[in-house]
């Protein structure tokens, strides 16, 4: 049976009982619209814990004005039947004003990590995103959260924080999933007219061209970007934000590249903006 769960006190009395009990808590947070990539998070937590629960809420304070809120896909019933076709014991989806209090003002920042790649085009984004995932953190008290390599760069902002403000949770990140021609799974992609969809498939082949430059022994990271941003500026509709090798850790520039280090891309394909990226010497992402 899974339960829904819309107020925070009702999730605390849920996971204070499973905790009691001596049983290891999964968390998937989520925005919902639900699609294979989420289901491989849901997966891996149903295997390896024994209560899972999964987080389904838009987050107002990771969006900026003018970006996609108001439209982002919602598909409650059917993530909801998802959520029960995979054994996920509670679904927990707060309305914003139960999430956020009246008056709420603190906020969870971070500083190197967050002002580049993605947070140098949505500068408050990462604020939003630690903000709420340590709110779900407490709320539910998980042993292991799982989140998706594809959002690479907020594996290892969320990473630092739970270092650097001593969260007691296991991070567990899962390899990106992808439809068969490789473009990364996202609630985004049915933005997509067919049109731009098939120029989509460039985030992937430029990211494709990158390990093959890589396995083919080119180091030259400078080199590296290049060849990916030819590949994308191929595309008619794909204006490029960013082309990255980095380091894995603390996400700086590489001049030499290494096994490791990762490859990011973030392109807007007309009014979609789509981001993925792939480990060198990894054949798992
Ligand atoms: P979202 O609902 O977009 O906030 O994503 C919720 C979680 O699912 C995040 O940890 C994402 O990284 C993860 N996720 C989204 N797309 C994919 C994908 N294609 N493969 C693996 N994980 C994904």
């Amino acid at each position: 049976m899974t339960q829904i769960v819309e107020m925070k006190k009702e999730m605390r009395a849920v996971t204070s009982v499973w905790r009691r009990a001596g049983r290891r808590i999964g968390l998937v947070p989520t925005m919902g619209a639900l699609h294979e990539g989420h289901l491989s998070l849901i997966r891996a937590a149903v295997a390896e814990c024994d209560v899972t629960a999964v987080s389904v809420f838009v987050n107002p304070t990771q969006f900026a004005p003018g970006e996609d809120f108001e439209r982002y896909p919602k598909t409650f019933e059917a993530d909801l039947g998802t959520c029960r076709e995979l054994g996920v014991d509670t679904v927990f989806a707060p309305t914003a004003d139960e999430m956020y209090g009246p008056g709420a003002e603190t906020y969870v920042m971070q500083e190197r990590l967050t002002s580049v790649l993605e947070g140098a085009s949505r500068p408050a984004h990462f604020h939003g995103v630690m903000t709420v995932v340590l709110k779900l953190f407490h709320i539910v008290g998980p042993d292991a959260a799982y989140f998706g390599r594809k959002d690479y760069q907020q594996t290892v902002v969320l990473r630092r924080m739970v270092a650097d403000l001593d969260v007691p949770v296991e991070m567990r990140v899962c390899p990106t999933v992808r439809e068969p021609d490789g473009l990364a799974m996202s609630s985004r992609n049915q933005y997509l007219t067919a049109n731009e969809r098939s120029q989509a498939r460039s985030l992937y082949e430029a990211l494709t061209r990158c390990r093959e430059l890589f396995d083919a022994g080119d180091r030259r990271a400078e080199g590296l970007r290049e060849a990916m941003r030819e590949r994308i500026a191929r595309e008619p509709d794909a204006q490029i934000d960013y082309v990255e090798v980095a380091r894995p850790d603390d996400l700086n520039p590489a001049q030499s590249a290494e096994p490791g280090d990762v490859a990011l891309v973030a392109v807007r394909i007309g009014d979609t903006r789509l981001i993925d990226n792939i480990v060198l010497g990894d054949d798992d992402t």
